[in-house]
């Protein structure tokens, strides 16, 4: 994952987070948490329960692994 670093500029706004393709700019983009660009519905609505499956697993296991982000300028906020 890259650091949501220059979001003034929209090239993240390229392709679907989820399958990768291509975003054209007159069609519709489905945005998820503010950064995440999705070709559809369908696609954003995986990625949001891929999310929630997700964040199970880290409150099941109460393991707390603290990764430390040592990249020079970029704050990743979860
Ligand atoms: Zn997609």
């Amino acid at each position: 994952m890259l650091p949501y670093a220059g979001l003034e500029n929209a090239h993240f706004l390229e392709a679907c987070t989820l399958c990768s393709k291509p975003l054209a700019h007159n069609s519709d983009i489905y945005m998820y948490r503010g950064n995440d660009p999705f070709c559809s519905q369908e696609c954003r609505q995986e990625q949001i329960e891929i999310d929630e499956a997700r964040e199970k697993r880290w409150k099941k296991s109460k393991k707390t692994t603290t990764k430390t982000n040592v990249r020079t300028g970029a704050v990743v906020v979860a």
